[in-house]
């Protein structure tokens, strides 16, 4: 198995299926930049569901064991049934997750699920109806969010629920997210606000530190730390004293994780990202349509793991460079 310069093996691929969305998070694509008159990618540049496929067969061999499905919104992608179907038969994968806003989700539990999913990562910022109206850009509302994780539920897919919490925004939300993650037996995550891109504005001083998430947490719960399940588990993790429901922090701003980071990012348009906040990938699609074997294909990617140094997290404040945007490359 390829190891690269930090030593960290290549573990998780996580595959965008699409750049477009039904949401307009201020945090990931602000409506001012991704109007009616924004550019996204045409059709016949996406990976069809055979070259998906395709790639990840060839990352199987380096190591490769988990997928996760994202985008932009993955459930936009006609057809993503299919293409769970079409994964989980990959020899070697062990494990298909796919992380969605939920809002359609309702529609496509049963689907996934039989497909054969393992489970569902659903973004959930905030139960308030008005501060999740806002949040989400469109006026989408949390009902269908709330119905949608309650049909995978139904269908026997565990569901994760991932906050982002930003400061003057949602962090009235911390409680109340938890009670209700509580009482359903989800688990939850709580995210730290990124600077993912190049578009959101981020300022630190927005950022509410996962330490003061749990400093809020432990005023009405008693949670007991429970250890890394595996390396690379990017969240730190308690279960609550009375209860089987986890919660989680992803403290990637204020504890960054990069000395474990196992993933690698692929592109809607095929390129491979070996870290969450580069500005290129590497083009995997121009070699696949040109003919190239698996071998070779497989050589290009472990030779790009090889020589990989990223550790843009731990870096933070010291370099300043561009940065893809996340619904582009994946989140
Ligand atoms: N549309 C799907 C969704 O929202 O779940 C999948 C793609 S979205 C880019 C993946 C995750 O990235 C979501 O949980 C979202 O909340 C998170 N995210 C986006 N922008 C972020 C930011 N600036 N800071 C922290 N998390 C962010
Ligand atoms: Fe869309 Fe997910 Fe980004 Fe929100 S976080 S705009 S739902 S891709
Ligand atoms: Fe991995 Fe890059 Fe995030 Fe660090 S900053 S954890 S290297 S994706």
């Amino acid at each position: 198995m390829p190891m690269d310069l930090l030593g960290r093996g290549l573990r998780d691929l996580r595959i965008s299926v699409t750049d477009r969305c039904n949401f307009r998070c201020r945090y990931c694509m602000p409506v001012e930049v991704f109007g009616p008159g924004y550019a996204f990618m045409p059709r016949e540049e996406l990976l069809t569901f055979e070259e998906i496929v395709g790639l990840t067969r060839i990352m199987v061999p380096l190591g490769i064991e988990k997928i996760r499905l994202t985008g932009g919104e993955p459930l936009l992608r006609r057809g993503l049934e299919d293409l769970v179907a079409m994964l989980a038969a990959v020899d070697g994968v062990k494990d298909i997750a796919i992380t969605t806003n939920g809002v359609l989700l309702a529609h496509h539990a049963e689907a996934l699920a039989l497909a054969g999913l393992s489970r569902v990562t659903v973004s959930l910022d905030a139960l308030d109806a008005g501060i999740f109206s806002k949040m989400n850009g469109v006026g989408a509302k949390v009902e269908r969010v709330l119905a949608g994780i309650s049909s995978a539920q139904a269908f026997g897919l565990p569901v994760k629920v991932n906050a982002v919490i930003q400061r003057g925004v949602n962090e009235g939300e911390i409680l109340p997210l938890a009670r209700w993650a509580k009482s359903t037996g989800v688990d939850l995550r709580y995210i730290e606000y990124m600077d993912v891109g190049e578009t959101n504005g981020w300022k630190l001083d927005e950022v509410v530190s996962g330490d003061e998430i749990l400093a809020a947490l432990a005023e009405e719960f008693e949670l007991v730390p429970r250890a890394a399940a595996y390396r690379g588990e990017v969240a730190a993790h308690w279960t609550h004293a009375d209860g089987p429901a986890e919660v989680g922090v992803i403290r990637s701003v204020t504890k960054p994780f990069c000395r474990d980071c196992q993933r690698l990012r692929l592109s809607a348009d095929g390129k491979i990202f070996t870290c969450l906040f580069a500005a290129e990938g590497h083009d995997l699609r121009g070699i696949l349509r040109s003919g190239a074997n698996p071998e070779i294909l497989t050589e290009v990617v472990r030779s790009i793991w090889t020589v990989r140094t990223d550790r843009y997290s731990e870096e933070r404040g010291q370099v300043d460079r561009p940065r893809a945007e996340m619904s582009y490359l994946g989140g």
